[in-house]
């Protein structure tokens, strides 16, 4: 687990004066464990602060840092994040204790510890029926399940979670917004969660942030957020 800072974080895509920053100084402190969503319209910005955490898109200006690190020029490999994305993009000719077990055997993880990781990552995620199937052979959820598992087994110390739930249907939605609500409370990883959805945002975090057009209108829980006593 770790905290994540924004300082003045800016974002401009392109070069030279006529590249207009759509992150224009965000500045956000997350403690260890806690659970933020970013919330706001469509274009205002949540996907590219999420990369900037990531390490997919390069920082403009500022600073980023995870626990005690400074992450600006940390490859994405080194950051110790896992990200769960919109579209899962899973194997399709590997198994989902496969699709899980990937990046770890990448790593040359033991096989007993692979294993290990995998198993309780589908404990916690409901998937132990289901490690010998074909990504075809599940539905949405389970896929979205399968993604999250691939993300846990990784131990990482940030969770960033872009748009998850949009490519499911309502009833899958709300289903697999109580599995991350579960995931939070079992692992306690610090997470990060993009979505332009309210009730998804108001039921989902501890605090939100609030973008509006490549700026932060308010950071607060819910209940301050949305005003009620
Ligand atoms: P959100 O996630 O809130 O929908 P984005 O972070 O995707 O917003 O986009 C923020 C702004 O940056 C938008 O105006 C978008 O058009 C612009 N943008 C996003 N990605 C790129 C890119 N690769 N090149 C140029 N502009 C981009
Ligand atoms: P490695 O990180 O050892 O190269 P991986 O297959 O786990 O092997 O990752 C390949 C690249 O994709 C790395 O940059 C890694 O950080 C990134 N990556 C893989 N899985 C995720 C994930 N769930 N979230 C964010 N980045 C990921």
């Amino acid at each position: 687990m770790a905290s994540i800072s924004l300082r003045k974080v800016v974002k401009r895509y392109g070069a030279g004066p006529k590249a207009n920053p759509v992150i224009h100084g965000v500045d956000a402190e997350i403690s260890d464990g806690e659970f933020i969503v970013i919330v706001g319209p469509s274009g205002c910005g949540k996907s590219t602060l999420l990369r900037m955490v990531a390490g997919l898109e390069e920082i403009s200006g500022g600073e980023i840092a995870i626990g005690a690190r400074v992450v600006n020029d940390i490859e994405p490999a080194d950051r110790d994040i896992a990200m769960v994305f919109q579209n899962y993009a899973l194997y399709p000719h590997m198994s989902v204790f496969d699709n899980m077990a990937y990046g770890l055997k990448i790593r040359q993880l033991p096989a007993a510890e692979i294993q290990a990781r995998v198993e309780r990552a589908a404990a916690i995620l409901e998937l132990g029926a289901l490690l010998q199937r074909k990504p075809r052979e599940l539905s949405g959820g389970q896929r979205q399940r399968v993604a999250m598992g691939r993300a846990i087994v990784r131990k990482p110390q940030v969770f960033l979670f872009d748009e998850p739930l949009s490519n499911l249907d309502a009833k899958l939605r709300a289903q697999t917004r109580l599995e991350i609500q579960k995931l939070h409370r079992e692992l306690g990883v610090t997470s990060l969660f993009v979505t332009h959805d309210q009730v998804e945002a108001m039921t989902l975090a501890q605090r939100m942030i609030v973008m509006n057009a490549g700026r932060v209108e308010q950071i607060g829980t819910p209940d301050e957020v949305y005003g009620r006593p």
